[in-house]
C-alpha cells in the first residue's frame, strides 16, 4: 500500500466533476474488492455494468498479456487481426453486417447519430434531420449525446446545444405516432433505461417504434451500452424483444473492463460513412479488440447466459424478502442482472446514503438517480457472494431505516 496516495488528494489534483466514495479500492478478484486498508467488499456494482466477468478474470488477463506482448496499436492507417476477428464475431452473433469501433459509449452513440443524419440526407432529403429521443434517457456526455439524453440537468450550462432533437415520453407510442414524420431521421432508445432508474420498454412500445420508423424511413437506434453483452440474459436485449434495430451501440461490458465501444449496423446503412467521414485514433485498437473478442467469446455462451437468469432470480427473491421485513423499497425491478430498487417516498433522495451505508457493511452498490439503488454485478458472481452481499445490504437497509 502506497500511503502517499490517499483520498484527500482527490480535491487537489482531480477536476471536481465527481465525488467518489471515501475509500480507494486497490485490488479486485472475481466479485471481491479490497481497499487501501485491506477491508474486503462484495462487489454488486461491477464497475457500472462493465466488469461482466468480474475483476481480473484469468482468461481476460491472459489475453491482455498475450496481446500486450504482440501488438498494441497501429492507427486506422492499417487494420489489424483482433479488430477483424471481433467484428466478425459481432456480425455472427447479431443482426449486424458491419461494425465501427470506438472508445466509449458516448462515442458509439455520437457515431450512430451522425450516421443517421448523413444517411437521411443522402437517401431522402436535406431537411430529414429530426432525432427523436426519450425523456429520462441517457446516451453519454458528448454535447450531441448529452442533448439526445432526456435529462435536462446534464445539459444545463452547456448551451447552445445541437438542434433538432425532440424528447418524447418513454413507453408512450401515441406520443411517437403524433410526432414522427418524414423529417425524422432517427429514433434512439434504451430498451431498458439504465441511468433513468431501470425502466423496461414495453414490448408493444418497441414493436411500435420499429413499425413507425420503417413507415417514415427513420433509423431505429438501440442504445445497448448498459443492456448489452449478456446483462439481461440475452447477448443483447433486442434479442429478447424480437425487435431488430437498424443501428445498435455497445460499450461497457464489451471490453469487460478495457475501454472499447462498437456501433453495429447493416451494410446498406454503413455505406453512408464513406472514407474520411468519421474516425477515431484509438477505435479498433488491437489491445482493446483482443480483450473484447475474448470477453464476447466467454459471454456469448448459453450456460453463462442461463446463469444470468438464475442469478436474476436470486437477487429478485432475496431483495423481495429483505424488503418484506425492512420495507424500504416501493418497487424492485430485476431485468437480468440490471437491478433497480426504488426507495419509498419517505427515503426519496437518499439512494446515495444507502450506498455509503452498504459500503460500511462491506458491499458495493450503485445508484440510478436520487431514488433508485442499482445493482449491476458480474454476470458470473458466485452464488455465496450473492447471499452474503444481500445480508450486508440488509444491515445497511436497517441502519437507514433506524435513522441514519
Ligand atoms: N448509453 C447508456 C445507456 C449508458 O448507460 C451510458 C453510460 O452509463 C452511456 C451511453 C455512455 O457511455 P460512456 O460513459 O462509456 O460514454
Amino acid at each position: 500500500m502506497d500511503t502517499m496516495i490517499n483520498r484527500k488528494m482527490f480535491a487537489d489534483v482531480m477536476v471536481p466533476n465527481y465525488s467518489p466514495s471515501q475509500m480507494i479500492p486497490v485490488k479486485g478478484v472475481g466479485s471481491r474488492v479490497w481497499d487501501q486498508a485491506g477491508k474486503e467488499y462484495i462487489d454488486f456494482a461491477g464497475g457500472i455494468a462493465v466488469n461482466a466477468l468480474g475483476h481480473c478474470h484469468p482468461e481476460i488477463v491472459k489475453t491482455l498479456k498475450q496481446q500486450g506482448q504482440t501488438l498494441w496499436h497501429l492507427s486506422n492507417v492499417w487494420t489489424n487481426e483482433p479488430a477483424l476477428t471481433l467484428a466478425q464475431q459481432l456480425c455472427d452473433a447479431t443482426f449486424a453486417e458491419q461494425i465501427l469501433f470506438a472508445n466509449s459509449g458516448a462515442e458509439a452513440n455520437e457515431a450512430a447519430l451522425k450516421l443517421a443524419r448523413i444517411y437521411a440526407k443522402q437517401h431522402f432529403s436535406r431537411d430529414k434531420t429530426n432525432i427523436i429521443a426519450f425523456v429520462n434517457s441517457f446516451h453519454g456526455r458528448t454535447l450531441f449525446t448529452v442533448t439526445a439524453g432526456g435529462q435536462a440537468k446534464y445539459t444545463e450550462g452547456f448551451e447552445p446545444l445541437p438542434g433538432d432533437i425532440t424528447h418524447l415520453p418513454f413507453n408512450d407510442l401515441a406520443a411517437l405516432n403524433a410526432h414522427i414524420s418524414e423529417k425524422t431521421c432517427a429514433v434512439i432508445v434504451e430498451p431498458i433505461q439504465g441511468e433513468g432508474g431501470i425502466i423496461r420498454a414495453q414490448p408493444a412500445f418497441l414493436e411500435g417504434l420499429r413499425t413507425l420508423c420503417s413507415q417514415h424511413n427513420a433509423l431505429l437506434i438501440f442504445d445497448e451500452i448498459q443492456t448489452g453483452m449478456g446483462r439481461t440474459g440475452e447477448l443483447f436485449a433486442y434479442q429478447g424483444y424480437n425487435v431488430t434495430p437498424d443501428i445498435l451501440t455497445s460499450a461497457k461490458a464489451l471490453g469487460a473492463g478495457f475501454p472499447i465501444a462498437a456501433m453495429l449496423t447493416t451494410r446498406e446503412i454503413a455505406a453512408s460513412f464513406t472514407v474520411g467521414t468519421h474516425g477515431s485514433t484509438y477505435g479498433g485498437n488491437p489491445l482493446a479488440c483482443a480483450v473484447a473478442s475474448k470477453a464476447l467469446e466467454l459471454i456469448n455462451n448459453p450456460t453463462l447466459l442461463e446463469g444470468v437468469k438464475q442469478r436474476q432470480q436470486l437477487f429478485a427473491n432475496g431483495l423481495q424478502q429483505l424488503n418484506n421485513k425492512i420495507g424500504l423499497f416501493q418497487d424492485i425491478r430485476a431485468e437480468g442482472l440490471l437491478v433497480g430498487c426504488e426507495l419509498k417516498q419517505t427515503w426519496h433522495g437518499r439512494a446515495r446514503d444507502l450506498l455509503t451505508l452498504a459500503e460500511e457493511q462491506g458491499v458495493l452498490i450503485l445508484t440510478a438517480g436520487p431514488n433508485v439503488v442499482r445493482l449491476t454485478p458480474s454476470l458470473i458472481i458466485p452464488y455465496p457472494d450473492i447471499s452474503n452481499g444481500l445480508k450486508q445490504l440488509a444491515q445497511a437497509m436497517l441502519a437507514m431505516k433506524v435513522g441514519y
